[in-house]
């Protein structure tokens, strides 16, 4: 069994705050998972300084062709993801949502109002949930079952938000970022998918990746990091974390990234650094990274990891029928 290295400084993270996990020890298929956060380029929380969600409806919105730009890529590379959903979008744009569903892939809940979590209170949490569980709910025809929190704000300070996600039928998160960040991080959690059991049930969980640098869990593969990094060490990196460590690895992407034309919005330069770098790369980096690896849904590799290690996965996974594998 792995268990994820913690330094000194991770050290400090008080234990009995940190999800308890069983890490799940080989990579079975060589699946990896490539997750899609559904939202547009105004909603994002480096801008959330300016941009108010009572004006959002004032933006001109490119999230469907931007989403469109995605799917023909995936479907290019005959690969199948998952897709998180902002509940506002679902609410204005279902057919987006229906045509992301047709092409085979996984639909997951990406929060209604994309509010940092550790800023609401767990009713406010609950309520923003359910309006985005309602929203997507009502367009899939099943149960939403995999969440992805907004700026994975699933911290020290939030992680009652697990319960409440076990409580309204979630399986699968994937909001817990094991680095150090000034957004977001929990810097001594599990680097690799693991269930978290809490007192209210259980919630498998894959981290977005990171690869180990002396002391650092160092962000690999998603969003500004895939965008930053050239594109060599992102693929030695990704590499390293399937043969090496014999782990899947989540690559996450949003739409907004593969649009270099999208409006300008005012703000601070590092949110805007971070926001506008090198999207005229996102694209080919994107390929790059379909024609070299395997993937499924979020779901799906989950399923193949634990299946034969994990008695409980399939207890944890038996209502929602799984679909098949592809790669
Ligand atoms: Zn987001």
């Amino acid at each position: 069994m792995l268990h994820s290295r913690t330094s000194d400084r991770d050290q400090e993270t008080p234990r009995r705050d940190h999800p308890k996990g069983h890490t799940l020890s080989y990579l079975r298929a060589g699946l990896n998972v490539l997750t899609v956060d559904v939202e547009d380029y105004f909603h994002v929380q480096a801008f959330a300084d300016q941009v108010s969600p009572r004006t959002w409806a004032k933006y001109s919105s490119r999230v469907v062709q931007n989403t469109h730009r995605v799917l023909r890529l995936l479907k290019e590379h005959d690969v199948q993801a998952t897709f998180f959903v902002l509940g506002w979008v679902a609410d204005r744009f279902p057919r987006l949502v229906r045509d992301i569903l047709d092409d085979g892939h996984e639909i997951g809940c990406h929060s209604f109002f994309h509010r940092l979590i550790y800023e609401l209170t767990p009713d406010e949490f609950r309520e923003d949930l359910l309006m985005a569980t309602k929203a997507i709910g009502e367009i899939t025809g099943g149960p939403v079952q995999a969440y992805r929190a907004p700026s994975f704000s699933v911290t020290n300070r939030s992680l009652w938000a697990l319960d409440v996600l076990i409580d309204e039928g979630y399986r699968y998160d994937s909001s817990i970022f094991p680095i150090r960040h000034d957004h977001y991080g929990l810097p001594g959690a599990e680097r690799f998918p693991h269930l978290i059991e809490r007192s209210h049930g259980a919630l498998w969980e894959f981290p977005p990746s990171t690869i180990r640098l002396g002391r650092w869990n160092v962000p690999v593969a998603g969003g500004g990091y895939l965008r930053l990094y050239p594109l060599r060490l992102s693929l030695r990196w990704m590499d390293q974390l399937n043969r090496v460590e014999r782990q899947p690895f989540l690559c996450y992407v949003h739409p907004w990234e593969l649009d270099p034309e999208q409006p300008r919005l005012p703000g601070r330069w590092k949110s805007r650094w971070r926001h506008y770098q090198n999207l005229r790369t996102t694209q080919r980096k994107l390929q790059a990274v379909l024609s070299r690896y395997r993937f499924a849904p979020l779901g799906d590799v989950l399923k193949s990891c634990g299946i034969e290690k994990c008695v409980s996965f399939d207890e944890a996974v038996a209502e929602r029928p799984l679909g098949v594998s592809t790669g």
